[in-house]
C-alpha cells in the first residue's frame, strides 16, 4: 500500500472521493474521503454551510502538497532541493512552513531536522526499497544536514548543493491548520479533520460536547485510549508507521535521529502530542519521538504549552498532567502501566 500511495504522490496524483452528506439530529454532516500527503484523509463538518467548508478545506490541502511534495518536479520544495544553490522564490505559505520548520529546528536543538531527506533516502523511506547504509555512507551524508545551512530570506529560499528540505514531519500539521482556517471562515464551528491520523478539532461535537479523539493502538489494531478534547490539534508519531525490517532482523523505523544517522531506537513506541496548533503538534510529535522519553519529559517540563502522552516499547504510558482527566486508557490495556508527568 505505502509503496502505490508513493508512487501516486511521486506522480502527483490525488484522488478525490465523492463527498457526502447525511441530515442527522444535529443537523447537516458533510464529509470528503480523498488521498493526499501520501495518506487518506477524512474532513467531516456540520451545519448549514458545511459543505462548502469541507470541499474548500480538500482544496487547500491538496494545493499544499502540490507546493510541498519531494518527488513532484514541479514542487517548490523539488526545485529548492534541484536549483544548484541558486535561490528559489516560495509561496507565502511554503515560506511560513519553511520558516516555522526552521524554528522548531533551533527550539528542539535539531531533534527536529528539516534537512534529513539525503539521510532518510539512503535508508530507502523515500522509494520503499529500503536497505541499511553502511556506515560511511551515512556520515558522508550528514554532512549535508543541518537545519543551520538553510538560508531563507523573505520568500527566497537558497539551499547548499546537497543539501534537501523535508516537510514530512510538519507539512501535514500546518496543512491541518490551513484547512481548519478555510472551515471556520465559512462560518462553521463544528468539524473534525482527520488527516491520516493527524487530528485536527474544530469547536465541540454538534451537541456540545468534546470529541472524543482515538489514539491508536500502538502495538496492533485499534485504539489504545480516548482523549476527550476541542478545539485543538492531536498529532501521533510513532515506530509502527512505516519500518521495514533488514537483514539482520532488527526493525528500522522511518523516524531518523539526526545526531546519529539511524532510525531512532530508543525505547518508545509513540508518542502524541495535544497542542492548539497543528504545525506545533505535528514538530513535537516527531522531535520528542527523536528526544527519548527523558528527553521529552525534560523539554515539556521546560516548556509546558502542550501535552503528550508517550508509550514505550514494554508497554508503559506517561501522560502529562494537564490531560490526567480528559485521557482514558482502552478496557483491554488494563496491563499498562500508566504513568502521569508532573512538572
Ligand atoms: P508521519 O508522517 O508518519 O505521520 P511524522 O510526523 O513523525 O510521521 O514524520 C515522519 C517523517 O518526517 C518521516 O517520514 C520523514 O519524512 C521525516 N523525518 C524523519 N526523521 C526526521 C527528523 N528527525 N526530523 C524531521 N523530519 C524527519
Ligand atoms: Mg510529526
Amino acid at each position: 500500500m505505502k509503496q502505490i500511495t508513493a508512487i501516486l504522490m511521486g506522480i502527483g496524483i490525488s484522488l478525490a472521493f465523492a463527498g457526502c452528506t447525511s441530515q442527522s439530529l444535529e443537523g447537516q454532516q458533510e464529509q470528503v474521503n480523498f488521498f493526499g500527503m501520501d495518506t487518506y484523509m477524512t474532513i467531516t463538518a456540520y451545519g448549514e454551510d458545511a459543505g462548502e467548508a469541507v470541499e474548500e478545506a480538500q482544496a487547500r490541502i491538496l494545493k499544499l502538497e502540490k507546493e510541498w511534495s519531494v518527488t513532484d518536479e514541479s514542487s517548490q520544495i523539488y526545485q529548492a532541493n534541484h536549483s544548484g544553490e541558486s535561490p528559489v522564490t516560495l509561496s507565502d505559505d511554503t515560506r511560513d512552513v519553511v520558516s516555522f520548520a526552521l524554528e522548531m529546528a533551533e527550539k528542539t536543538g535539531g531533534a527536529l531536522e528539516p534537512t534529513i531527506y539525503p539521510v532518510l533516502e539512503a535508508w530507502g523511506f523515500t522509494t520503499d526499497e529500503n536497505r541499511i547504509p553502511a556506515p560511511d555512507e551515512i556520515q558522508t551524508l550528514l554532512e549535508h544536514v543541518g537545519y543551520e545551512q538553510v538560508s531563507l530570506s523573505g520568500n527566497e529560499l537558497t539551499l547548499p548543493e546537497g543539501v534537501e528540505l523535508d516537510l514530512g514531519a510538519v507539512g501535514k500539521g500546518y496543512a491541518g491548520d490551513a484547512a481548519a482556517e478555510v472551515i471556520k471562515e465559512q462560518g462553521v464551528t463544528s468539524a473534525l479533520l482527520d488527516l491520516g491520523g493527524n487530528i485536527q478539532a474544530v469547536g465541540k461535537r454538534p451537541d456540545g460536547t468534546d470529541w472524543r479523539i482515538g489514539i491508536r493502538n500502538p502495538f496492533g489494531d485499534g485504539q489504545m485510549g480516548m482523549l476527550l478534547a476541542s478545539d485543538c490539534a492531536v498529532v501521533t508519531s510513532g515506530s509502527y508507521e512505516r519500518y521495514f525490517i533488514g537483514e539482520d532482523g532488527k526493525e528500522y523505523t522511518h523516524i531518523i535521529d539526526p545526531e546519529t544517522g539511524y532510525p531512532v531506537d530508543n525505547g518508545l513506541v509513540s508518542v502524541s502530542i495535544i497542542a492548539e496548533e497543528g504545525k506545533v503538534a505535528d514538530a513535537l510529535s516527531t522531535s520528542m519521538f527523536v528526544n527519548g522519553l527523558e528527553g521529552a519529559e525534560e523539554y515539556w517540563k521546560e516548556h509546558q504549552d502542550f501535552e503528550m502522552i508517550a508509550v514505550t516499547e514494554d508497554g508503559d504510558i506517561y501522560v502529562t498532567e494537564g490531560i490526567e482527566d480528559q485521557f482514558t486508557l482502552g478496557d483491554s490495556f488494563g496491563n499498562m502501566e500508566l504513568h502521569i508527568i508532573t512538572s
